[in-house]
Protein backbone atom coordinates (compact mmCIF):
# COMPACT_ATOMS: atom_id res chain seq x y z
CA UNK A 1 0.00 0.00 0.00
CA UNK A 2 1.28 3.49 -1.17
CA UNK A 3 1.22 6.35 1.27
CA UNK A 4 -1.96 7.78 -0.17
CA UNK A 5 -3.76 4.77 -0.39
CA UNK A 6 -2.96 4.03 3.13
CA UNK A 7 -3.96 7.39 4.50
CA UNK A 8 -7.45 7.21 2.25
CA UNK A 9 -7.93 3.66 3.92
CA UNK A 10 -7.39 4.87 7.16
CA UNK A 11 -9.50 7.96 7.00
CA UNK A 12 -12.18 6.02 5.16
CA UNK A 13 -12.06 3.44 8.84
CA UNK A 14 -10.80 5.38 11.53
CA UNK A 15 -14.02 7.55 11.98
CA UNK A 16 -16.89 4.70 11.40
CA UNK A 17 -14.63 2.69 13.85
CA UNK A 18 -14.61 5.37 16.46
CA UNK A 19 -18.07 6.32 15.92
CA UNK A 20 -18.91 2.40 16.59
CA UNK A 21 -16.75 1.97 20.01
CA UNK A 22 -18.26 5.26 21.57
CA UNK A 23 -21.65 3.95 20.92
CA UNK A 24 -20.70 0.24 22.20
CA UNK A 25 -19.12 1.90 25.58
CA UNK A 26 -21.88 4.17 26.10
CA UNK A 27 -23.87 1.79 27.43
CA UNK A 28 -21.53 0.38 30.59
CA UNK A 29 -19.80 3.73 31.12
CA UNK A 30 -20.83 6.46 33.51
CA UNK A 31 -20.14 10.34 34.34
CA UNK A 32 -16.59 11.23 35.96
CA UNK A 33 -16.38 10.14 39.86
CA UNK A 34 -16.73 13.20 42.21
CA UNK A 35 -12.61 13.05 43.14
CA UNK A 36 -11.63 13.38 39.01
CA UNK A 37 -14.40 16.14 39.21
CA UNK A 38 -12.98 17.42 41.88
CA UNK A 39 -9.21 17.51 40.39
CA UNK A 40 -9.86 18.41 37.09
CA UNK A 41 -12.31 21.38 37.95
CA UNK A 42 -11.12 24.55 36.75
CA UNK A 43 -9.36 23.03 33.88
CA UNK A 44 -11.86 22.22 32.19
CA UNK A 45 -15.57 23.82 31.88
CA UNK A 46 -18.33 22.35 34.01
CA UNK A 47 -20.40 21.15 31.17
CA UNK A 48 -17.55 19.55 29.41
CA UNK A 49 -16.92 17.62 32.72
CA UNK A 50 -20.84 16.74 33.31
CA UNK A 51 -20.99 15.43 29.33
CA UNK A 52 -17.51 12.89 29.88
CA UNK A 53 -18.46 9.62 30.37
CA UNK A 54 -16.01 7.13 31.44
CA UNK A 55 -15.86 3.70 31.49
CA UNK A 56 -13.40 0.44 31.77
CA UNK A 57 -12.04 -2.48 30.17
CA UNK A 58 -9.20 -5.07 30.54
CA UNK A 59 -7.73 -3.95 27.28
CA UNK A 60 -7.99 -1.52 24.93
CA UNK A 61 -9.04 -4.03 21.54
CA UNK A 62 -7.11 -3.15 18.03
CA UNK A 63 -9.48 -2.47 15.48
CA UNK A 64 -11.11 -4.92 13.12
CA UNK A 65 -9.73 -3.69 10.07
CA UNK A 66 -5.95 -4.13 11.06
CA UNK A 67 -6.44 -7.72 9.57
CA UNK A 68 -5.88 -6.20 6.33
CA UNK A 69 -2.53 -4.73 7.56
CA UNK A 70 -1.47 -8.70 9.16
CA UNK A 71 -3.45 -10.18 5.86
CA UNK A 72 -0.48 -8.06 3.78
CA UNK A 73 2.55 -9.02 6.25
CA UNK A 74 2.56 -5.22 7.06
CA UNK A 75 2.71 -3.56 10.86
CA UNK A 76 -0.32 -2.15 12.45
CA UNK A 77 -0.34 1.86 12.54
CA UNK A 78 -0.98 1.87 16.39
CA UNK A 79 -0.97 -0.97 18.59
CA UNK A 80 -4.06 -0.03 21.06
CA UNK A 81 -3.76 -3.06 23.81
CA UNK A 82 -0.79 -1.36 25.53
CA UNK A 83 -2.26 2.04 26.10
CA UNK A 84 -3.77 3.41 29.21
CA UNK A 85 -6.70 4.91 27.83
CA UNK A 86 -8.71 6.08 24.91
CA UNK A 87 -11.30 8.00 24.31
CA UNK A 88 -14.24 7.91 21.32
CA UNK A 89 -15.98 11.08 21.00
CA UNK A 90 -17.14 12.10 24.63
CA UNK A 91 -16.39 8.27 26.32
CA UNK A 92 -13.21 7.82 27.58
CA UNK A 93 -11.90 4.30 28.13
CA UNK A 94 -9.32 2.65 30.91
CA UNK A 95 -7.61 -0.07 30.65
CA UNK A 96 -6.48 -2.45 33.01
CA UNK A 97 -3.88 -3.17 30.93
CA UNK A 98 -2.11 -0.11 30.39
CA UNK A 99 0.93 0.97 32.59
CA UNK A 100 1.03 4.85 32.66
CA UNK A 101 3.10 5.39 35.75
CA UNK A 102 1.65 9.30 35.53
CA UNK A 103 0.31 10.91 38.62
CA UNK A 104 -3.63 9.96 39.16
CA UNK A 105 -5.76 12.00 37.47
CA UNK A 106 -3.46 12.03 34.64
CA UNK A 107 -4.53 9.81 32.32
CA UNK A 108 -8.05 11.25 32.42
CA UNK A 109 -6.90 14.73 31.99
CA UNK A 110 -4.91 13.86 28.66
CA UNK A 111 -8.32 11.99 27.48
CA UNK A 112 -10.33 14.80 28.31
CA UNK A 113 -8.20 17.00 26.20
CA UNK A 114 -8.87 14.27 23.33
CA UNK A 115 -12.99 14.74 24.40
CA UNK A 116 -12.71 18.63 23.68
CA UNK A 117 -10.43 18.13 21.02
CA UNK A 118 -13.27 15.66 19.59
CA UNK A 119 -16.40 17.92 20.62
CA UNK A 120 -14.84 20.47 18.28
CA UNK A 121 -13.73 18.73 15.81
CA UNK A 122 -16.87 16.17 15.06
CA UNK A 123 -15.32 12.78 15.21
CA UNK A 124 -14.77 12.37 11.52
CA UNK A 125 -12.49 15.49 11.38
CA UNK A 126 -10.78 14.70 14.41
CA UNK A 127 -10.02 10.91 13.09
CA UNK A 128 -8.89 12.43 9.42
CA UNK A 129 -6.65 14.83 11.28
CA UNK A 130 -5.41 12.32 13.04
CA UNK A 131 -4.02 9.43 10.62
CA UNK A 132 -3.47 12.10 8.46
CA UNK A 133 -0.72 13.24 10.67
CA UNK A 134 0.44 9.92 11.94
CA UNK A 135 0.93 8.25 8.39
CA UNK A 136 3.04 11.88 7.24
CA UNK A 137 5.15 11.32 10.32
CA UNK A 138 5.77 7.24 9.94
CA UNK A 139 3.83 6.31 12.63
CA UNK A 140 5.01 8.21 15.16
CA UNK A 141 2.25 9.27 16.89
CA UNK A 142 4.02 11.40 19.26
CA UNK A 143 4.17 13.76 16.56
CA UNK A 144 0.59 13.89 16.00
CA UNK A 145 -0.58 17.72 16.73
CA UNK A 146 -3.85 16.15 18.39
CA UNK A 147 -1.38 14.13 20.59
CA UNK A 148 1.48 16.51 21.27
CA UNK A 149 -1.16 18.86 22.27
CA UNK A 150 -2.60 16.58 24.56
CA UNK A 151 0.81 15.51 25.69
CA UNK A 152 1.70 19.48 26.39
CA UNK A 153 -1.19 19.88 28.76
CA UNK A 154 -1.06 16.98 30.14
CA UNK A 155 2.30 17.90 31.21
CA UNK A 156 1.45 21.38 32.16
CA UNK A 157 -1.45 19.78 34.65
CA UNK A 158 0.72 17.73 37.13
CA UNK A 159 3.02 20.78 37.35
CA UNK A 160 -0.06 22.88 38.11
CA UNK A 161 -0.19 21.08 41.86
CA UNK A 162 -3.43 22.03 41.91
CA UNK A 163 -3.30 25.21 40.90
CA UNK A 164 -5.80 25.24 37.62
CA UNK A 165 -5.49 27.08 34.42
CA UNK A 166 -7.67 26.95 31.75
CA UNK A 167 -6.85 24.37 29.37
CA UNK A 168 -10.07 23.91 27.45
CA UNK A 169 -9.77 27.67 26.57
CA UNK A 170 -6.33 26.83 25.97
CA UNK A 171 -7.35 24.10 23.37
CA UNK A 172 -10.17 26.01 21.79
CA UNK A 173 -7.01 28.62 21.01
CA UNK A 174 -4.60 26.42 19.87
CA UNK A 175 -7.07 24.42 17.34
CA UNK A 176 -8.03 27.94 15.79
CA UNK A 177 -4.23 28.53 15.62
CA UNK A 178 -3.56 24.92 13.59
CA UNK A 179 -3.55 25.77 10.19
CA UNK A 180 -5.05 23.23 8.23
CA UNK A 181 -2.82 20.22 7.27
CA UNK A 182 -1.06 21.10 4.07
CA UNK A 183 -1.68 19.49 1.03
CA UNK A 184 1.35 15.96 0.52
CA UNK A 185 2.92 18.04 -2.25
CA UNK A 186 4.02 20.76 0.45
CA UNK A 187 5.13 18.24 2.77
CA UNK A 188 7.29 16.79 0.62
CA UNK A 189 8.92 19.51 -0.61
CA UNK A 190 10.05 20.82 2.67
CA UNK A 191 11.18 17.26 3.63
ZN1 LIG B 1 -3.57 10.99 23.49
Amino acid sequence: MDLETLVAFLVDNAGPWISEQRDRHLETSESLPDTTRAALRGYFEPETLDRARIGSTSVIENPPFYSQFEAAGQAIPLDFSVWAGITFGDVILLSDAGESGAMPHSVVFHEMVHLVQFRILGIDEFARRYVTALAWNRFQYMTIPLETMAFDLQDRFERSDGRPFPAEVEIRRRLDATPPTPAREDRLSTS
